[in-house]
């Protein structure tokens, strides 16, 4: 499972316990913790993009990294 640090409160954890939140543009993810944004996926016209800025890290296994890109296919 995908891990990462919060980049205000240093606290690591699993990406599947932070929250989730819609917002007009794409998906806000939140520490569970402290509230601070981890990430951001912004859609926009026929392209999306993430901002990382709030994770001081992400790691996952390779078996993760082999199924996301068996994903992006
Ligand atoms: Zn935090």
């Amino acid at each position: 499972m995908a891990r990462g640090r919060c980049e205000q409160c240093a606290a690591v954890a699993a990406l599947a316990t932070a929250r989730w939140y819609p917002d007009s543009h794409g998906l806000v993810l939140r520490c569970s913790l402290c509230e601070g944004v981890l990430l951001r996926l912004v859609d926009h016209d026929d392209r999306s993009g993430v901002d990382l800025r709030g994770l001081s890290f992400l790691e996952f296994t390779p078996q993760e990294r082999r199924e996301s890109e068996i994903d992006a296919v």
